[in-house]
């Protein structure tokens, strides 16, 4: 016989079902017609270039590298030269950044070739990483958040407002090479998992793959303390991905940044390069899964751009150019329209309610302060 109990739960249960059925059907009607976004992978790559996104490895740049290096330095500087080294600007992004110039430019858009009239900026004005994640992932750009430290961000991100929603709870995820990654995303309070750094990442069972990585980060030199080499990031999350197959997931790559704050342009241009190839690889095994085949959308973006000429390897405030900053979308919903041309301007802070249109839901009416939909992206 039935205690009293069991008859309460059976009947939340059937509440809950009821519930949750009503609710899936609202957020079928907000999803707007023909959208096939069921899915989205954001990835951001630190201080990367709008500059060598759409002109190449810049010849300047190039002339010079190395020449006052010694040893392996300047053989590693020959190396890039000769491999990123080619006659026109289209040959040149074409071999540093193969899959953008290839897939993403047939098949998504790219914004941010001033030299086609299209902008794309940060509003944030501090024009450093953590306003411009914060920028980025919330919609906003809020002045409490002005320094890069490890601290919780003031305003939760689009990850974790959809994440709330009962439809993608536990189907978010971030991982970044920065363990400010934890602040920018409120870990652990936010209620996903947030892999960032050197941290293992324990949360789902064991692979020879994973532990083999969990010991690189353990072992591996640290040259940055507080940020991991983009490989174990883009592994972890790839791991993490066929394990879980999230459907928002991040992705923060930082090689580039912390390469060029070396004045390394060989190695910026070497992380750019294999950031590329790890877009190829996301994009790749996606749609080699049914889960996310022909229902992702991917979005990559920098969190700031950086100085022209000789100043090309610093950024933030005093170097007003590195508000600059590029997008690209790609996926079912996205027009094909390749490389943008005047165009009105787009900002990163317009990247959270497009992640979430994309996927049907209207962040605005939750942030009304946050940043507006990119509507070219949308509607195919
Ligand atoms: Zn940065």
């Amino acid at each position: 016989m039935r205690s009293p109990w069991a008859l309460y739960r059976v009947l939340c249960i059937s509440l809950l079902v009821v519930l949750s059925q009503a609710r899936v059907s609202t957020t079928s009607a907000q999803t707007p017609t023909g959208s096939k976004t069921q899915n989205v992978i954001l990835v951001m790559i630190d201080g990367m270039r709008w500059q060598e996104v759409f002109r190449g490895a810049d010849p300047d740049l190039l002339q010079t590298l190395g020449s006052d290096m010694p040893g392996d330095a300047k053989q590693r500087a020959e190396l890039a030269r000769q491999r990123y080294s080619r006659a026109t600007a289209a040959e040149r992004r074409q071999t540093l950044m193969p899959f953008l110039w290839s897939v993403a430019s047939s098949e998504g858009q790219l914004f941010g070739n001033r030299d086609l009239g299209s902008d794309s900026h940060v509003i944030n004005r501090l024009n450093f990483s953590y306003p411009g994640y914060s920028e980025t992932l919330t919609g906003l750009a809020d002045p409490r958040v002005d320094s890069n430290d490890n601290v919780p961000n003031p305003n939760p991100t689009v990850f974790e407002w959809l994440n709330a929603k009962p439809e993608f709870a536990g189907k978010v995820a971030a991982f970044g090479a920065w363990e400010v990654f934890n602040g920018i995303f409120r870990a652990p309070r936010c209620g996903f998992v947030v892999n960032a750094g050197y941290d293992a990442l324990t949360t789902i069972p064991s692979t020879p793959e994973l532990e083999l990585l969990n010991t690189l980060k353990r072992e591996t030199v640290r040259v940055w303390p507080d940020e991991a080499f983009d490989p174990m990031p883009f592994h972890t999350a790839m791991e993490y991905l066929k394990a879980r197959k999230p459907r928002v997931l991040f992705l923060g790559l930082g090689e580039t940044d912390d390469w060029a704050h070396a004045g390394s342009y060989a190695e910026y241009l070497n992380a750019a390069h294999l950031a590329d190839d790890y877009l190829r690889e996301i994009w790749e095994l996606t749609q080699s899964m049914p889960e996310y085949r022909g229902k992702t959308t991917l979005i990559v973006l920098p969190d700031h751009g950086r100085g022209e000429g000789g100043k090309w390897n610093d950024h933030g405030e005093k170097v007003p150019e590195s508000m600059q900053t590029w997008m690209v979308f790609l996926g079912p919903d996205t027009p094909p329209l390749g490389e943008r041309k005047q165009t009105h301007p787009v900002s990163d802070s317009q990247i959270a309610a497009t992640l979430a249109a994309l996927l049907g839901e209207d962040y605005g009416a939750g942030v009304p302060k946050a940043g507006a939909i990119i509507p070219d992206v949308l509607g195919k």
